[in-house]
């Protein structure tokens, strides 16, 4: 069995047009053409595929939280065949667990702060309530801790 390290070297030299660079977190940089990844996470290997995937599919912004779902699941799809092609096992469970949390991400983001209805997106960190009419901000990184902030002036 070859060992994880190596299996990331291997990974690393296969996508070389890609640049590599060690963090805390994972994440695909089109703007620099590199991908972050923590070699320390216990499912390196998979979210290193994953963000190599968003590369390959050339995934730059998203224009709606529903259209970030469609990226990551695109992209998901694309990581099963990588990971086939190395011999890596996919647990098919992780990934639902994973869009999961997407779907919860978009659940608490579109509730309406005043009246607990499903609001819709009219921008991109924007929803309104087509209840109450209230309009509230979102934050735009999925990983950063929701914060909810009425807009000033909001019709
Ligand atoms: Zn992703
Ligand atoms: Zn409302």
């Amino acid at each position: 069995m070859p060992s994880t390290t190596s299996k990331i070297s291997e990974i690393i030299d296969k996508y070389s047009q890609f640049s590599f660079k060690e963090t805390d977190i994972f994440s695909w940089q089109p703007s620099d053409n590199t991908i972050c990844y923590n070699p320390k996470d216990s499912n390196v290997l998979i979210l290193l595929l994953h963000e190599i995937s968003h590369a390959i599919l050339g995934h730059k912004q998203y224009s709606s939280d529903i259209g970030l779902l469609k990226l990551e699941q695109e992209t998901w799809g694309r990581t099963i065949e990588l990971a086939n092609s190395l011999d890596i096992t996919v647990n098919a469970d992780d990934i639902q667990a994973n869009l999961d949390t997407y779907r919860d991400w978009m659940h608490e983001r579109s509730k309406c702060p005043a009246c607990k209805a499903t609001g819709l997106q009219i921008k991109l960190n924007i929803y309104e309530c087509p209840v109450c009419s209230h309009r509230w901000k979102v934050n735009q990184a999925k990983d950063c801790r929701l914060k909810r902030q009425n807009i000033k002036n909001a019709q």
